[in-house]
């Protein structure tokens, strides 16, 4: 986990108290890497003082000077990104956010021809240049059938879990750029007419979109300017708590976009910039399966992906901890990778959980399959109800992007 200077001393198991600000000198513009503007990991090892300090308390204490993670930022930038509908398929407005949040820590960026954003480091070595990928991609719907009684039947763009849709509030968003509200019903779902309301399964036959404006036939609700094909966001009804839990829809894989703009954010505030030539995917396809490869550079040799962890009877994961993944539905991730991140986190002070995921799959096992040959490994937040209405807390979200900023400046 990462700390603040600005406590002055803090206890770093050397049995003595160590100024932080001992370590200020090292940030400035005077160990500025030629041409990359920032210092490796590495540089602050020549710092260290003869004496008084063990090697874990020194690797804790540099790892807490060189990264202060803001949780601020990372709640704004999660609720802001949440709050910008980006469902398979009609995910601009999402892809145009994050390219704003890199344009103000100033790393270029560009869109790939079928939709995503890649980020781009030159880094200070380019001998075993890595990729990082998060994906913008959420749940979400399109009209599939306007009813003869106005109302609305859905297609489900991906992976949606019917059930936690009903009741929800969507807005539809027509070709003319009108949106329109409505909320999913259970079709004939009032329980004084229908005595089966509450047992009937929920699913794409049995829930409807009700549109909250004047119609009762298909002809009404195209004069709204409603077609088949519309998209269809699902509210996602974003809190965060004191408490550090952060409950919302969408958190897959939102909450890892926002941990990797607050993991560079904290090296532009310090002035590091990645060890390593680095390219990061913010892909657009991750939950229909085939974002993983869109535009990062043939000649990685690492992949680390970043989509939520999951949690529930016999995980090994929690909400307030970050996950690496030795196993999905797709297979192992790679040994060597996996086993380097875990000592980074170690290292570090994270308490990383290893786990296994039984019905999983990411942008890593889809970046495999077409083809890509870098080392791969999966880490991410806890989150509880995944596909529903999740959940997450701060601390794996700042653990997450502690460990991704420890990655990049790690040689
Ligand atoms: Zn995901």
């Amino acid at each position: 986990m990462v700390g603040s200077g600005e406590t002055g001393f803090i206890e770093c198991g050397a049995d003595v108290p160590i100024c932080i600000s001992a370590l200020h000198p090292l940030t400035p513009s005077s160990l500025l890497a030629k041409g990359g503007g920032g210092i490796a990991a590495s540089e602050y090892a020549r710092h260290r003082p003869s004496t008084g300090v063990s090697d874990t308390a020194w690797a804790k204490l540099t790892a807490m000077a060189q990264f202060e993670i803001s949780t601020d930022y990372l709640k704004q930038v999660l609720e802001d990104l949440i709050n910008t509908p980006s469902p398979t398929g009609d995910t601009d407005w999402a892809v145009r956010f994050v390219q704003n949040e890199l344009e103000t820590m100033e790393v270029k960026s560009h869109q790939t021809v079928k939709g995503a954003l890649v980020a781009h480091f030159d880094g200070l070595k380019d001998s075993t240049p890595r990729a990082l990928t998060a994906h913008v991609d959420t749940l979400g719907a399109v009209v599939s059938e306007i009813k003869a009684n106005g109302r609305l039947k859905l297609s489900a763009l991906n992976g949606v879990c019917w059930p936690t849709v009903e009741s929800e509030g969507v807005t539809i968003r027509t070709q003319s750029e009108r949106q329109v509200r409505g909320s999913v019903v259970l079709t004939n779902g009032a329980v004084h007419v229908n005595k089966e309301a509450g047992t009937t399964a929920r699913n794409a036959d049995t829930l409807e979109v009700r549109i909250d404006e004047e119609t009762s036939s298909s002809e009404e609700t195209r004069l709204l300017g409603i077609e088949v094909g519309d998209y269809v966001y699902f509210d996602p009804r974003f809190e965060s708590h004191n408490s550090g839990y952060i409950r919302s829809r969408f958190l897959d894989d939102k909450a890892c976009v926002a941990c990797v703009l607050a993991a560079f954010k904290a090296l532009h505030e310090t002035g590091i910039t990645p060890v390593q030539r680095t390219d990061v995917l913010f892909s657009v396809h991750e939950e229909v399966g085939h974002g993983g490869n869109d535009g990062l550079p043939t000649d990685i040799s690492e992949l680390v992906v970043l989509d939520m962890a999951v949690i529930g009877e016999g995980r090994a994961g929690s909400e307030q901890r970050c996950s690496i993944c030795i196993k999905d539905s797709s297979g192992p991730y790679s040994r060597a990778l996996t086993d380097r991140l875990r000592s980074l986190a170690s290292t570090a002070g994270i308490d990383l959980k290893p786990d296994v995921y039984p019905y999983y799959g990411s942008d890593g096992s889809a970046y495999w399959r077409q083809g890509g040959q870098a080392q791969v490994a999966l880490i991410g937040p806890g989150v509880d109800t995944s596909h529903g209405y999740e959940r997450t807390h701060i601390d794996a979200l700042v653990d997450t992007a502690a460990l991704i900023a420890e990655y990049l400046v790690s040689d």
